[in-house]
């Protein structure tokens, strides 16, 4: 296809993003190429004094450039022109992204980039229309709800769709006034840190987007950890979640907004629109070959339209073919890595094992890079570790029900509640057991975002604590203060 950047210009740099400026390592880990399995460049691993440095930048920039105290509309427009320049330099970082994440370069730039600059806009319009409220009190006093930002966000990001996750963290964290260090995940570093010389660029003041690139124990650690940083907000697996909880536990207690891990149900009835079922179904789990957080990885069906179902979800998933992330039709995405791939068959294998039927997949592709072909299992029991177990790849599990009350046990997860999907034509049993299942996201007749960043994301159980887009993630990174005075 032909490339929206010039590949001779498509610069990887060993470095930090602190102060305005890149900050150079000599050697680092290796960034590796999914599709080809081939190394594509070394990112530097930031110890507690790079980190310490960047908070320190972060701090100076927020007191000298007036940031938090502006007026609003400052921020606003400085937000808008950051995203205008994201979206204008859409080739190169689709290119940045693709040649070290699982996202084909295509859906990154039809898809990521333009969404990206959208959140972004949309959290620039907080700034100068959400703030305090007055309280109501009785005739002898008056009393009200002042808010400020926090000061130093430390966000910690993961691995897939590292521009929007960028993004969730960086638009409101910005439009309510603070800045920012920002460790994305060391495997897929590169947008992020041109995502932040965009906004130098754009002229938002050089220290408040700082980009500390390292390993989770390592640089993830020394922010979670830091006295300056004011909140945290990570996006990641539950056990990250969990170690960083108990950092800041150990080091001193501050706020923090964890979007973690799903193993997420979509439960079809008997009279639901099967086409449209079958069709939400494969986009629950293909995309990005299962490696999304929302992945609707345990489909539950009513026992007369199982059959039916699973031969149909069958022949759509053995038609998928890889293709290399550059490639104009993207085809069937690579796993991030090979350790991961390697993990995604064990507990495939440890399914089968332990009962479960292969109805297709199961098994690498035979292509270069990292490979699997999409899997349903049937057969598994709630015991089962394709059941139980946060996959992350494109494997879904295949089980039937006879009753409503069924359909409920089997959709409840013992551990997580990110999502869940119910395909009925009768909406009055979707909005019914919308309400029983404990999941933040319900959707009906439909799986998957778009473009709907008004609706806040996050998890219930473990899969969250607090959440991304919509107006609370912009109150997210603002604190209130009640102020009451006797008249
Ligand atoms: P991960 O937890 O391994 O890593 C995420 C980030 O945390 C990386 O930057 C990593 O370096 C860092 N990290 C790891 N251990 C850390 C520690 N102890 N302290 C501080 N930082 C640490 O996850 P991943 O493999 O990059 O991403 C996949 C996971 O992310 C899946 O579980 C997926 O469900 C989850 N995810 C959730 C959402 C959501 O919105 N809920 C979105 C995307 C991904």
């Amino acid at each position: 296809m032909t490339l929206a950047f010039d590949p001779e210009t498509l610069t990887l740099p060993c470095a930090h993003y602190i102060g305005g400026a890149y900050v150079p390592a000599a050697e680092g880990i290796a960034v590796t190429s999914p599709s080809t399995g081939m190394a594509v460049g070394e990112v530097p691993v930031a110890d507690a004094n790079t980190v310490d440095r960047a908070v320190h930048v972060a701090r100076d920039a927020l007191a000298s450039s007036g940031w938090a105290g502006c007026t609003p509309r400052d921020r606003l427009k400085a937000l808008h022109r950051w995203a205008d320049l994201i979206e204008a330099e859409a080739g190169t970082l689709a290119g940045l992204e693709a040649i070290c994440s699982s996202r084909p370069y295509a859906h990154a730039l039809i898809g990521d980039v333009t969404v990206t600059a959208e959140q972004i806009r949309f959290f620039a319009e907080f700034a100068d229309k959400e703030g305090g409220s007055l309280a109501p009190t009785n005739d002898s006093s008056f009393g009200y709800i002042d808010d400020a930002p926090y000061g130093v966000i430390g966000a910690i990001t993961p691995w897939n769709f590292p521009i929007s996750m960028a993004g969730w963290k960086l638009g409101p964290a910005l439009a309510a006034g603070n800045a920012v260090v920002l460790k994305p995940s060391e495997m897929t570093p590169y947008s992020t840190l041109y995502m932040a010389e965009l906004a130098v660029r754009a002229g938002i003041p050089a220290g408040l987007i700082n980009v500390a690139i390292g390993d989770g124990p390592t640089t993830g650690n020394a922010i979670t950890g830091h006295g300056g940083i004011d909140k945290v907000s990570f996006t990641g697996s539950t056990r990250a979640g969990a170690a960083i909880m108990e950092n800041i536990a150990r080091t001193g207690i501050k706020p923090m907004t964890l979007e973690l891990g799903g193993k997420s149900p979509m439960v079809v009835f008997a009279d639901a629109d099967l086409d449209l079922a079958v069709e939400c179904l494969d986009l629950g789990i293909t995309p990005n070959a299962g490696q999304f957080c929302v992945a609707g990885s345990r489909i539950i069906v009513a026992r007369e339209i199982a059959d039916e179902l699973a031969a149909r979800l069958a022949e759509r998933f053995r038609a998928y073919r890889p293709a290399d992330t550059f490639a104009a039709d993207p085809g069937f995405c690579p796993i991030i890595s090979d350790r991961q791939l390697q993990r995604i068959d064990s507990i495939v294998q440890a399914g089968a094992k332990q009962g479960g039927e292969i109805l297709c997949g199961g098994a690498q592709f035979d292509h270069p890079g990292s490979f699997y072909q999409p899997t349903l299992i049937a057969g598994v029991d709630a015991a089962n570790p394709a059941v139980t177990e946060e996959i992350f790849g494109p494997v879904a599990t295949f089980q039937t029900f006879e009753t409503e009350e069924e359909a409920m046990q089997l959709a409840a997860h013992p551990t997580y509640g990110l999502c869940a999907g119910l395909f009925t034509r009768d909406l009055s049993r979707a909005l019914r057991l919308s309400r029983k299942l404990e999941a933040g996201t319900v959707w009906i007749n439909r799986y998957g975002r778009s473009r709907d960043h008004i609706l806040p994301t996050g998890g219930w159980k473990a899969s969250g604590l607090g959440k991304d887009l919509g107006r609370e993630a912009y109150h997210a990174n603002r604190r209130t203060k009640s102020v009451l005075i006797d008249l």
